[in-house]
C-alpha cells in the first residue's frame, strides 16, 4: 500500500485548527489507494482528467465527493455533470455557461470555483483580474451553476516569499469579490495550496487545499 497514513493524520491535524478542507488528489493513482484513504475517513477526492473521473466514480463508494481540479474543456462537462461535487478550474465564461447548461440538463446545481492566474509562469491556466471582473458582471444570467469562490496555483519555485505574495494576492481578490453584488451567499471557498505549499496557503487564508503526492507518493 502506498498511502502515507502518517502524513494523512498529520495534515488533517494541521488543517483542523483553521477548519481548512482537504481534497486528496488521487490522479493517476489506483482505486485501492483511494479506498485505503476512504477507510480512514477521507471523502473528498480530486482528479484532473475527465476520463479518469468517469472511470473511478462508478466503482468507488457513492458518498465520495469528487472534485474536478484540472483544466476542463467545455465539451467534456457533460460527462461529469451528473455527479461532480466541485469544479475548481473554471477559467472562462464559455466554460461556466456550459456548466450551467449541463446543470440544467441534470437538474442539479453544480458548484464551481473561478480559477485565477496568479503565478508568473505562462503555463498555468486561469483568468486575469480583468477577465474575472467581466465574468462576475455576467453571473446573474447563468443556469444551474453556483460560483462558490476561487482557485489558484502558485509558481513552482523554492522562493517562499514569491509563493506567499501570489497567495496573498488571490486572497485579496477573493475578499474583494465577496462584496460583489452578483455574488451569492455561498461564496466561501478559496482553493489554494498543494503538497509543496499548503502550509503557506493556509497562512494566507486558504479554506481548501489540494494535496496529492504527500498522501499518495510521487506520480510517474
Ligand atoms: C496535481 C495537482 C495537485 C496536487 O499536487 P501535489 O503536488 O501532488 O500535491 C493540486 N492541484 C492541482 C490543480 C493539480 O493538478
Amino acid at each position: 500500500m502506498s498511502v502515507n497514513v502518517e502524513a494523512y493524520h498529520r495534515i488533517k491535524e494541521e488543517l483542523a485548527a483553521g477548519h481548512v478542507q482537504l481534497v486528496a488528489v488521487s490522479k493517476t493513482k489506483p482505486e485501492a489507494d483511494i479506498r485505503e484513504l476512504y477507510e480512514l475517513g477521507q471523502r473528498d477526492f480530486g482528479e484532473n482528467y475527465v476520463q479518469e473521473l468517469v472511470e473511478k466514480e462508478p466503482v468507488l463508494p457513492k458518498d465520495i465527493r469528487w472534485h474536478c481540479i484540472g483544466h476542463l474543456q467545455s465539451n467534456k462537462v457533460k460527462y461529469i455533470a451528473p455527479f461532480v461535487h466541485l469544479v475548481h478550474g473554471v477559467d472562462s465564461w464559455k466554460l461556466l455557461k456550459e456548466i450551467g447548461r449541463q446543470g440544467d440538463k441534470c437538474n442539479r446545481v453544480i458548484d464551481c470555483l473561478l480559477q485565477v492566474h496568479i503565478a508568473r509562469e505562462e503555463t498555468k491556466f486561469g483568468m486575469s483580474e480583468e477577465e474575472l471582473g467581466e465574468v462576475m458582471e455576467k453571473l446573474p444570467s447563468l443556469g444551474n451553476v453556483r460560483v462558490r469562490g476561487m482557485m489558484g496555483m502558485a509558481s513552482f519555485t523554492v522562493d517562499e516569499s514569491r509563493v506567499k505574495e501570489e497567495f496573498s494576492f488571490l486572497k485579496k481578490l477573493y475578499d474583494r469579490f465577496a462584496e460583489h453584488p452578483s455574488v451569492n451567499p455561498d461564496w466561501n471557498i478559496l482553493s489554494m495550496g498543494m503538497s509543496a505549499d499548503y502550509q503557506l496557503a493556509i497562512f494566507e487564508g486558504s479554506t481548501m487545499v489540494r494535496v496529492g503526492s504527500l498522501l499518495f507518493g510521487a506520480r510517474e
